[in-house]
């Protein structure tokens, strides 16, 4: 989930976009069909949870608007998905931790009412096992550790219901963890806070280092045992955004083992974007007041309304259009810097402004196709698509057993 900070005042800026007419599979090469659909494409960030909380909402069926659901990530070949259990960093202690809970539940009921597609996975290897069996691993990631309530019992809680993974921060500072996105108050993590990453590497939790400020990030790879990951952060040297990672971050977070997992939301794609979005901060007031009059604080009606506001914007000329190719100029910047063995995808689909030509997850064979175009190898396009990820769980889970271990032996 983002916030654009034009917008910063409550609405998400989630997006939701009439269906295009071309389908990303007219334009794919088999032999791009062949490798998207034979690999295990995981995205590690995705906000349809709250589209979840909507009464009505199926996941199962196809939906005009947003960018999830069945019969779109089986379209586009999605095998993996972590739904983010989020709320503003504004919602704090007992609140928090009921309305985390309540999310989980909507998380773990998707998948018991959809058992024919849907497997909730908490390893790499039951990952593997649901796509061998044909279904869409659901994983589940909490963004935010202000929904801890500062209380590692609520953590350990989190986890045994099948979190995944934490981000430390969202766009507030926490009790314990600066964000990029506010004044530090901490200098990174706190004493507490550094025993949430150790108590997150025993029980095998990864540490997420989006939103978190940079001060954070180090403090943050400096105390976990496990590699770490950017569920959906993407590149400052191509757009100067404070939650996305700049090269020598890239190069630290790789050089432990980590995953950058590129955002596709184009206020971290396009400087252009973002110069415009800074030029008139008006633009984003009156948007904002629009959104409010017509929805006032129902926020399925704020997503929406957003959406059309700010693509209206763009068809107006008042914000740039940003195309999808720019994800691959930053997976590309990112493999240029480290190698294909620590980029990955984050889309932040449902919850960020995605960039024309891939609105929803029918157009995630576009990426594999652009990465052959540019000379990868299938080897590190499989990687980029979901196997990073996979092999960072599989390390996560052997840190954690390691730490069980010299626990029973001490
Ligand atoms: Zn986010």
């Amino acid at each position: 989930m983002i916030r654009s900070l034009i917008l910063a005042a409550c609405v998400p800026f989630l997006v939701t976009i009439p269906l295009i007419a071309l389908t990303a599979a007219d334009e794919i090469s088999p032999t791009a069909r062949k490798l998207h659909f034979s690999s295990i494409v995981v995205d590690t960030h995705d906000d349809t949870t709250q589209r979840l909380l909507v009464p009505g909402f199926d996941i199962g069926a196809r939906h005009e608007d947003g960018g999830i659901d069945i019969p779109r990530m089986r379209e586009g070949g999605l095998g993996g998905i972590f739904f983010s259990i989020w709320m503003s960093g504004t919602i704090t202690g007992a609140d928090a931790v009921k309305r985390s809970l309540d999310q989980i539940d909507a998380v773990r009921e998707m998948v018991r009412t959809h058992s024919a597609d849907l497997a909730l996975c908490t390893t790499a290897e039951q990952v593997r096992r649901a796509h061998a069996d044909g279904k869409i691993a659901v994983l589940m990631g909490v963004e935010g550790g202000h929904m801890i309530a500062s209380d590692l019992s609520v953590l350990r809680t989190y986890a045994a219901l099948g979190v995944r993974y934490m981000t430390l921060t969202h766009m507030l500072d926490n009790e314990w963890a600066d964000s990029s996105t506010d004044k530090p108050v901490h200098n990174g993590l706190s004493d507490f806070g550094k025993e949430v990453v150790r108590e997150m590497n025993r029980l095998g939790v990864i540490v997420d280092i989006s939103h978190v400020s940079d001060k954070t990030f180090y403090d943050a790879l400096a105390v976990s045992k496990a590699p770490v990951f950017a569920s959906h952060s993407s590149c400052r040297a191509l757009c100067n955004a404070p939650r996305n990672m700049t090269d020598q971050m890239i190069k630290d977070l790789a050089a432990k083992g980590g995953v950058i997992q590129i955002n596709y939301h184009v206020g971290f794609l396009s400087q252009k974007f973002r110069d415009a979005e800074q030029a008139n901060p008006e633009l984003g007031k009156q948007m904002t007041a629009e959104v409010e009059k017509r929805c006032a604080n129902n926020e399925a009606c704020q997503l929406v309304e957003l959406d059309k506001e700010v693509r209206g914007a763009v068809a107006a000329g008042k914000l740039p259009r940003v195309d999808w190719t720019e994800i691959i100029d930053h997976i590309d910047h990112a493999v240029k810097l480290v190698g294909a063995d620590h980029v990955g995808l984050g889309s932040d689909f449902d919850g960020a402004d995605p960039p024309y030509g891939m609105e929803d997850a029918t157009h995630l064979p576009r990426i594999t196709d652009a990465l052959l175009k540019r000379g990868y190898s299938e080897a590190d396009i499989r990687k980029i698509l979901g196997g990073n990820t996979l092999r960072l769980m599989e390390q996560v889970e052997a840190t954690a057993r390691s730490l069980a271990q010299d626990h029973a032996t001490r």
